[in-house]
């Protein structure tokens, strides 16, 4: 089955006592046995099924399961959240004395998950130039628990070369983990790539309409031991497993996902080629433009598409603000591949509480307006934006 077909026709595994046709939403938190044994059978991990939601619900087992078929990977845990999915898996890899070799080119959440709260748990960050591959293999020592970085960069637009790392990675014993959350994965396989652990957001483009949150952690056969670690030590042990509304929510958008995906990645390239003819905007950024700096390297690790978030510059800071206040059109809002147009100003937002000199490690500039591209026509979006500038 290709994989457009296998994401509508993945059936759940245990067919509800009514055959409906989509996934029945399990919104109950324990299930009765028949008898003891079976029961004891199943918290001991003899009998595969359900004991309590918060670690199994099998209507979050269905999305895992689909996913895993999509993915081809061994093992796929969906969590409440893009940072649930990320803290729960660095929390397996790192332990006291360890160290993350990353970027400062990072979501914001998760360079403080790594710069701040591990690091009160004795996991040093290792912030680096990832582009820089001589560099990274210095930073790797025995005590590294990962490499962590994310395949294109927001809002830098940093596209990571995924194969060079992942060897530099495996020389030196440790592994690839990729958020992946710009790039959705009926578009590439990042486990071909030598990424041994994806992480993502399904908040973003699995949910789409922006209707719930929720992380996914898509494991390529890391190690035994970080499968066994996640399902049977930390979802028992912090509890953020995806709710099964959530898992409904996202299986429905997972059903439509290539669709709209390639639509908004080629509304965002129509946009970005047009935009740099617009006066008023000084700089364009787009991974699809062909005279961006990573365009080859995207194309051959991620295929034709180059996801649909994109950035521009304007003359100043209060500049952006101006244009932002004019949108008709465009929401500002701080969401990432929901199926309407968004508009944000990184610098004050997402960046807001850290501070000038951190922002220029980051290269977030206060110039830039960050735009993630819906499935509306090209040509409205366009107009709006030009009035906007006026
Ligand atoms: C949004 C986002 C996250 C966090 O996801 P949530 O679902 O909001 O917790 C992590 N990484 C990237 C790249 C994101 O865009």
């Amino acid at each position: 089955m290709n994989r457009e077909t296998a994401a509508l026709h993945l059936a759940y595994t245990r067919p509800d006592a009514y055959g409906a046709l989509s996934v029945p939403v399990y919104n109950n938190v324990s299930y009765e046995f028949a008898d003891a044994q079976t029961m004891s059978d199943v918290f001991c991990n003899r009998i595969k099924a359900p004991d309590y939601s918060r670690v199994a619900n099998p209507t979050v087992t269905n999305l895992e399961q689909r996913v895993k078929v999509l993915t081809g990977a061994e093992h796929v845990t969906a969590f409440n959240s893009g940072m649930a999915a990320i803290s729960n898996t660095l929390m397996a890899v790192a332990g006291q004395g360890g160290n993350i070799v990353t970027s400062w080119h990072l979501f914001g959440n998760t360079l403080a998950l790594i710069g701040r709260t591990l690091l009160r748990f004795g996991v040093t960050p290792r912030l680096c130039d990832l582009t820089n591959l001589a560099e990274v293999e210095k930073r790797i020592d025995e005590k590294t628990c990962c490499v962590f970085l994310e395949i294109v960069t927001n809002p830098q637009l940093e596209v990571a070369d995924l194969e060079a790392l992942a060897s530099i990675a495996h020389k030196k014993g440790t592994v690839l983990i990729a958020d992946s959350t710009v790039i959705p994965f009926t578009e590439t396989h990042l486990g071909d790539l030598g990424v041994d652990i994806e992480v993502l957001s399904s908040t973003k483009y699995l949910s789409g309409g922006g209707t719930s949150l929720g992380g996914l952690v898509i494991d390529y056969g890391c190690k035994p031991e970080f499968n066994q670690r996640l399902k049977q030590e930390q979802l028992f042990n912090f509890g953020a497993y995806m709710p099964a509304q959530s898992a409904y929510m996202q299986t429905l958008g997972l059903e439509t996902l290539a669709v709209r995906y390639r639509q908004q990645a080629a509304n965002a390239l129509a946009l970005a080629e047009a935009l740099q003819n617009v006066k008023g905007i000084v700089r364009v950024d787009y991974v699809g433009l062909p005279n961006h700096r990573f365009h080859d390297l995207a194309q051959r690790q991620f295929g034709p598409t180059a996801g649909a978030m994109l950035t521009f510059d304007l003359e100043s800071q209060q500049a952006c603000f101006n244009f932002l206040n004019r949108l008709k059109i465009i929401h500002r809002a701080t969401n990432l591949f929901d199926n309407r147009t968004l508009a944000i100003h990184p610098a004050s937002t997402i960046f807001g509480l850290f501070g000038d000199k951190e922002k220029r490690v980051m290269d977030v500039r206060p110039t830039t307006i960050r735009l993630s591209v819906g499935l509306e026509a090209v040509e409205d979006l366009l107009s709006d934006i030009k009035q906007a500038l006026e």
